[in-house]
This record gives structure tokens, sequence and C-alpha cells, in this order.
């Protein structure tokens, strides 16, 4: 049972220029006056790396937390043009990094560099949000669970980890971006299975956090609230827009 803080995370992906900041005053603003849940929830935004470094300066007032999308396996600094390590991002005061996103895999990211990205992301004293998730063929044969606990466990071998510092997003790859959503039913047991499934792998004393992404909106969320296991979600599209990603949040506390 998730009976925690709910995490709202937003990732805008390849989106955002400086003027994007106002989306995060417009749910900063909406945070700030909802005295009734806010204590419930955390919010974070992934924007892309241009704007790390100014929404973390902008946010160091605010209660809105920024996380990266994604980082570099190795070095603190190194000839790997187009990188940035989470040694760098740390030090623009950046405490979270997605990584292992399905559009990451799908272009090459293998479990083995997801593996190294995390222990070096956790050893800068990030929270790392690692995505796992099957994709249409696996689920049709009914391989969802096999496939998620294989990412589980080739993504997090190297180290002991301290599951306070990883949150695990559970993003169905079919579901990514195409309006169609798993059923209560089925989410349910699939979260149900995989907090079971790692609390034990793990000897885990507390149950880890588990979120669920993949075509999250206002309509959608409301499936989403009776399920118990979900700890949060991880938000693409509907995170674009102040007024979307508020309605989420909205209609789950209604
Ligand atoms: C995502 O890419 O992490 C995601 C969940 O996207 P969307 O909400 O657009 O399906």
């Amino acid at each position: 049972m998730a009976n925690g803080i709910r995490y709202f995370i937003g990732n805008w992906k390849m989106f955002g220029i400086p003027s994007s900041f106002k989306i995060l005053d417009k749910i900063n603003s909406y945070f700030q006056k909802d005295k009734k849940n806010n204590k419930k929830y955390k919010i974070i935004i992934a924007p892309p790396l241009t704007l790390l470094q100014d929404f973390s300066r902008r946010c160091k007032k605010k209660k809105i937390l920024i996380s990266a999308q994604n980082c570099y396996e190795k070095d603190n600094f190194g000839a790997h043009t187009g990188f940035v390590s989470p040694f760098m991002i740390k030090k623009i005061g950046i405490n979270y990094v997605i990584i292992g996103h399905s559009e990451n895999r799908a272009s090459g990211e293998t479990d083995k560099i997801i593996m190294e990205k995390i222990s070096l992301a956790v050893k800068n004293n990030f929270t790392v949000i690692f995505c796992i998730g099957e994709n249409k063929e696996e689920r049709r044969k009914k391989k969802t669970l096999n496939v998620l606990k294989k990412q589980i466990l080739n993504g997090l071998k190297k180290n002991k980890h301290d599951f306070k510092k990883i949150i695990i997003a559970y993003e169905p790859v079919w579901s990514i971006g195409t309006g169609k959503i798993p059923s209560p039913q089925e989410l349910q047991n699939n979260a149900f299975n995989l907090k079971k499934f790692i609390k034990k792998k793990f000897k885990l004393k507390c149950n880890p956090k588990l979120l669920y992404g993949g075509s999250v909106d206002k309509n959608s969320i409301r499936s989403f609230k009776p399920i118990k296991e979900l700890d949060g979600f991880l938000i693409g599209g509907a995170s674009k827009s102040s007024k979307n990603f508020i309605d989420i949040i909205k209609n789950f506390y209604k």
C-alpha cells in the first residue's frame, strides 16, 4: 500500500525554451494555494538540459523539485562529446535524475549502461527515477512480469541500493504517448507483484516506491486513483501545460 507522499513528476522530454519558466510558476502558485492537499504530494519537473540550471535556481525558493532527464554513465569529466555526468548535474543543484526511459532504451541504452548510470548517479547522491516497462509484444505473450523483474535486477545489480534513493517508474512502452492505458486490474496486479518481488529480493523492510507512467492525463488519472500500490505518476505529454498538469493533481485529490 502507498500511504506516504505521492509524486507527480513531469517529464518534458525535448520541450521548453527559457520563457517556459512561466509553466513552472503557474504550477508553483497552484501548489502554494492547495493548502488542503499539498503536504500529501511532491511535484518534480524534468526539463531539458538547456533549462536545468535556470529552473534549479528559480526553484530554490519554491517547493517544486527539478530533475534531469538522463546522465552519462562514466566519469565526472572526460572526452564524451555531448554528454553530462551526474557530478556536473549535481553541481547545479539537481538531486533527481530519470534513468532508463524507454525512449532512451530504444535508441541504444542497454541494461548494462542503465546499471552503470544508476550506480554513478547514486554515488553522486541522486535520487534515481528508474524507468522500466514491457513492450506490446511482451505484453501480448504475457511476459510482462518477467520483463520487469529482469530490468530491475539488471539495472540494480551493481550495488546494494538504498531504496530511499530509488523510485521505480513502471511505464508500459505501449502506453507511452498512445492514449492507451492498462485496466485498473492489470495495473494493480503488476504493481502489487512488482513491489512484492522487490521487497523480497532486496530484503527491504519497507515497500519500495513505485510510480506509474503512460498516458496519464486529467481523465485517465481517475482510473489510477484507487490503485493503492501506486506512489505517484510520471507524466509526459500532459506535463507540458500547467493547466493539464494541475488538472491531474486536482482530479486525483477530488
Ligand atoms: C513518458 O514518456 O514518461 C510518459 C509517461 O509519456 P506520456 O505521459 O506522454 O505517455
